[in-house]
């Protein structure tokens, strides 16, 4: 029952929002004077795309099959990605049977061990990964959330990560997550404006409403604990990425620092199964929100969601669109996914990686059917009308 082989690997990179997500244009909200941990530093500390992240841009990995059906997958990483996925990890692919992904995904992690384990390596394999399952959805004509379980739920239910929880309230989201907008290098007049901010959400949406601030790695353990205290009257449901993804240890004393109740959640910049296991055992989060572009891909997800699971803990995705929809419908510790409002102005909702994939489904009224999800592989395509750059064709 041999599926038909992988005969080609193309690598492109692309410019201008899609999986690169902070390469927008000039006004959008994702880049107003977010906190970050180099806002230290007063010029870098009003756009995020003056220090570089967005230097990256979108990798498109695609796998094309002997019998000429493509599977593709998108997710940050650009030219040094590309540059990995066609001179390196392209050997463990060409000729080899898409549904040995387990074994493939192996052969990529330890091959690049000495130079890899985290970051744009990692971004790298999932591409591929998930191009992978692209793929072998396509090839056996099946939905990749049918190949991972099936769903457990008839449907998707999204907060909305913006700067206007209010509007995302009435467009049915379940809540909303603000971008913090100053850090410990803007004093206490900082600290005194997020929580103003957050005041300001709460009177505009009512005590019900879920509302959550993303740090963005920006915070010191002091900071982090003294605004989650002066949040905690104003319902803040959890406090994400508040310290470096190094700082196992802050996390450790930053849940029991929080008030009773709130939640911390991180997780988008840790990677692989010993990442999350750290997390996990170190008592770092409540909620663990690996990014399928950037954690390892399905593969390696559904490793760190098993370990999640049996220590009572949920998984919600952080981003990553289809590829995020396709695994949490399917998982009962990932009871409610993120939507990231990637309108300038957070007012509308528009297909998470637009305008690089065709067919991206989007919530109405905060919710995405399952069948909604009834297509092969990861159900969308590439634009047509968006030029790829392949910049190391083998
Ligand atoms: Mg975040």
């Amino acid at each position: 029952m041999a599926l038909s082989k992988i005969k080609y690997v193309r690598a492109f990179t692309v410019r201008g929002g899609g999986a690169d997500y902070h390469d927008q244009g000039d006004g959008h909200w994702i880049d107003d004077h977010v906190a970050t941990p180099m806002a230290r530093y007063p010029d870098y500390r009003q756009s995020r795309q003056s220090f570089g992240i967005n230097v990256l841009g979108t990798l498109v990995v695609e796998l094309e099959a002997e019998d000429g059906t493509v599977g593709f997958a998108v997710t940050t990483g650009g030219e040094p990605a590309a540059y990995i996925v066609e001179k390196h990890l392209s050997r463990f692919l060409i000729g080899r049977d898409p549904a040995e992904y387990e074994k493939i995904w192996d052969q990529m992690y330890f091959s690049t061990q000495y130079y890899g384990r985290k970051g744009l390596v990692i971004n790298a394999i999932s591409g591929v990964d998930l191009a992978l399952w692209d793929l072998l959805g396509k090839l056996r004509d099946e939905p990749v959330y049918h190949m991972l379980g099936g769903a457990v739920r008839d449907e998707l239910q999204f907060y909305a990560t913006g700067a206007r929880p209010d509007v995302a309230k009435e467009l049915g989201f379940i809540g909303g997550k603000l971008p913090l907008r100053h850090g410990p290098a803007e004093g206490l007049e900082g600290l005194h404006k997020n929580v103003a901010l957050l005041a300001d959400m709460r009177a505009k949406v009512g005590d019900d409403f879920w509302l959550m601030y993303d740090c963005w790695m920006s915070l010191n353990l002091d900071y982090a604990t003294r605004l989650a205290i002066a949040c905690h009257d104003l319902g803040l449901k959890w406090i994400e990425e508040a310290l470096s993804p190094d700082d196992y240890w802050g996390y450790a004393d930053l849940r029991r620092n929080v008030p009773r109740g709130m939640l911390v959640t991180t997780g988008e910049h840790e990677a692989t199964r010993w990442g999350f296991r750290m997390l996990l055992e170190m008592e770092c989060a409540d909620i663990l929100q690996p990014d399928i572009g950037w954690c390892g891909g399905v593969t390696e997800l559904l490793k760190i969601s098993a370990l999640a699971d049996a220590r009572g803990k949920l998984v919600v995705p952080h981003g990553s669109s289809v590829y995020s929809y396709h695994f949490v419908i399917t998982r009962h510790n990932s009871p409610f996914a993120e939507f990231l409002m990637m309108h300038p102005e957070a007012t509308d909702v528009v297909p998470m990686f637009a305008p690089q994939l065709l067919g991206e489904p989007v919530p109405e009224n905060g919710r995405i059917r399952a069948s909604a999800l009834d297509k092969p592989g990861f159900g969308v395509e590439r634009n047509p009308d968006i030029t790829l750059h392949r910049p190391y064709p083998n």
